[in-house]
């Protein structure tokens, strides 16, 4: 079939919106008819270089859609199914599947990472060349086949321009600050970064009901909708910010601190505002090859503990819909994520407004 999709032929390039050949779904696999997606650093990650791909791509990997049809072998879904697009298609079987840590099932990452279905084959052409999928997801697209591994089916009265975000941001900020970090009730919280993952993480520190939870962010513009998300203050970061964390946490530092960033510099500011005994999670993506310098001498001393967050700790099939529940019974913001709603042409317009903007999460509907 004939889909539209935004196209990534180079790094440093803008997105093309262009026609592309999409072939059907292969054994195990689906047709997806793509309703809602978010806009997320890291797809950004492969305009700027950062993130090495095979090229042309299809990115976008926070997408929401409809099962259109299935292949082979797939007998749990049905035409008609609503689904959350999951980015780390997990085995079921392996060690880490077996173990509650399928967020780092590997039996996957080779293929996926390579652009292709988990065949190593490509299901979208150009002219006859093939066009090669991220994350396996390729969802800047009306239409995109996937693995079944990579489909999260969910409640269908949810509405699906707001559930694409449970696949990136909300699983990766709510499940580090309940599932990696394990915050307990009465704890106190500092979250460096107030974009689409520190605003989840600061509304999971709430749902665990964190006594205090501090926002930091450079922007002062993003008081207002951290303190929405549940931020009892809020501190600029600058030069004075591990003092004025100190000041709000007894003069210790913060039972866990979370950087949402991805900066090494950031991370090793972050050691500092956590207390002797603290949890420092790191949630954001750093470039690969990027390195941080902590001083082992005071994790020793002062038995601090740094953790890393891989798409916060969840197991989509198990907690995307459990979170969804959460966001129909209010508990849970999802609506106010949501800063502007584009069409697929304004792709680049919607990047651009991520890396200048004070958005949270803008969101591509069709
Ligand atoms: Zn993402
Ligand atoms: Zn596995």
């Amino acid at each position: 079939m004939k889909i539209k999709a935004a196209v990534l032929h180079a790094p440093k390039s803008p997105f093309q919106i262009e026609e592309l050949t999409l072939e059907a779904p292969r054994a195990g696999e689906v047709l997806v008819r793509i309703k809602a997606i978010g806009v997320c650093h890291s797809d950004w990650h492969l305009v700027s270089g950062a993130t090495k791909h095979p090229m042309p791509v299809v990115a976008g990997h926070e997408g929401a859609g409809i099962v259109e049809a299935v292949g082979a072998d797939v007998t749990d879904l049905t035409v008609g199914d609503h689904l959350i697009l999951n980015w780390a298609p997990a085995c079921g079987e392996c060690f880490y599947c077996q173990h509650n840590q399928s967020n780092l099932c590997d039996t996957y990452t080779e293929p996926i990472w390579a652009g292709t279905m988990l065949d190593g084959t490509t299901r979208l052409h150009r002219n006859g060349a093939p066009v090669y999928s991220y994350c396996g997801t390729a969802s800047f697209a009306t239409h995109t086949v996937v693995p079944r591994a990579s489909c999260v089916v969910i409640r269908n009265d949810a509405p699906l321009d707001r559930a694409c975000l449970v696949g990136c941001a909300v699983a990766t900020g709510v499940g580090a600050a309940i599932f990696t970090a394990g915050v307990k009730a009465s704890e106190s919280v500092v979250v460096f970064g107030c974009g689409g993952v520190g605003l989840n993480i600061i509304q999971g520190a709430k749902l665990c009901d964190a006594s205090t939870v501090i926002a930091v962010d450079a922007r002062q513009e993003k008081e207002p909708l951290a303190r929405q998300f549940g931020a009892t203050h809020f501190v600029s970061a600058n030069e004075h910010m591990i003092d004025q964390i100190r000041d709000l946490t007894g003069g210790r530092g913060a039972d866990h601190a979370f950087e949402a960033v991805g900066v090494p510099k950031l991370q090793e500011r972050a050691l500092d505002a956590i207390r002797p005994g603290g949890t420092l999670t790191l949630a954001g993506l750093s470039p690969m090859g990027s390195t941080t310098n902590f001083p082992a001498a005071v994790l020793a001393r002062q038995e601090k503990t740094v953790k890393g967050s891989y798409y916060g700790s969840v197991n989509p099939q198990r907690d995307f819909p459990m979170l969804l529940d959460l966001y129909m019974s209010g508990k849970l913001k999802l609506d106010e994520l949501v800063s502007r709603r584009y069409s697929l042409d304004q792709i680049n317009e919607a990047f651009e407004q991520m890396l200048t903007g004070g958005a949270a999460r803008g969101v591509i509907v069709f």
